[in-house]
């Protein structure tokens, strides 16, 4: 697949083909309106339901569903994403609008939140949850950690378990700004935290408790903390989905992250 990609993202139509190959976008599907099997082309790459009359464009359902992006600037920017590479500098190599990719790199990181981040992990209904701090006054993120030998999964505890932070041995002063606590058998083990700085510039530290890892989660908190370097760019709303982005990452750590990715995004269902 890597081989050929080169050859199928020269052109636009190279690249249509490519992302039908990759499951990215759907071809021929039931009907959305009636469910109807009986679809023909349309012509201009759309299908008609022959029951209900029906049509739909290819993007329909798609990581690109309602984005002007074309076929080419979706691959580079997802390929620019996998690289870990801030929203700001992909859209001045592309020339492509900052919102565009911001977008975009939002959407990927939500597809993140909804599938199985891991081989084997069960499917858990984490779009229910939503945020558990209202976004005009953030509070503290709090996630719980499993791990099993290989992949991590993390979730939001209920707020509820707000009353951990109270427990923790932890600073005042970080106690709002925490983003991330580790807390596996409830118990804490290390934390990701918001520091504002002088200029406004929001910094990140990563922290294990006592400075030191607690032996399953050692190669976590090293990806982890590489990982958070490449990403102070992020805005604090956005962090949530980021840290499942984490979580995909760490999982998929060693395997081409485009091709995670991609597959990952094939399974994608824009939400209505
Ligand atoms: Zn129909």
């Amino acid at each position: 697949m890597k081989t050929s990609l080169g050859k199928m993202t020269r052109n636009e139509a190279g690249a249509k083909e490519f992302l039908l190959k990759a499951g990215i976008l759907h071809g021929f599907q039931p009907c959305m309106l009636c469910g109807s099997t009986r679809v023909i082309p349309a012509g201009r790459g759309r299908t008609r339901c022959s029951d209900c009359g029906f049509t739909w464009g290819l993007r329909r359902g798609s990581i690109i569903e309602n984005t002007r992006l074309t076929y080419l600037q979706f691959i580079r920017i997802a390929r620019l994403f996998a690289d870990e590479i801030p929203p700001n500098e992909a859209a001045e190599r592309l020339h492509i609008g900052l919102s565009s990719v911001d977008h975009l790199y939002h959407r990927i990181r939500l597809s993140f939140t909804d599938g199985t981040s891991g081989s084997g992990t069960p499917k858990e209904p984490a779009r229910s949850a939503g945020p558990i701090f209202p976004k005009s006054r953030p509070g503290p993120v709090i996630f719980g950690i499993h791990y099993s030998p290989e992949t991590i999964r993390i979730e939001p505890l209920p707020p509820a378990t707000n009353d951990l932070i109270i427990d923790l041995d932890i600073p005042w002063s970080l106690r709002g700004n925490i983003l991330f606590i580790d807390t596996c058998e409830k118990t804490y083990h290390g934390l990701i935290a918001y520091y504002p700085d002088r200029e406004n510039q929001e910094v990140v530290l990563v922290q294990p408790k006592n400075r030191t890892h607690w032996p399953p989660l050692t190669v976590f908190w090293k990806y982890a903390q590489t990982s958070w370097s490449r990403h102070r760019y992020l805005k604090r709303d956005a962090v949530p989905a980021y840290v499942q982005e984490l979580v995909f990452r760490y999982n998929h750590r060693h395997k081409d992250m485009f091709h995670a990715i991609l597959e990952q995004l094939s399974g994608y269902e824009q939400p209505a």
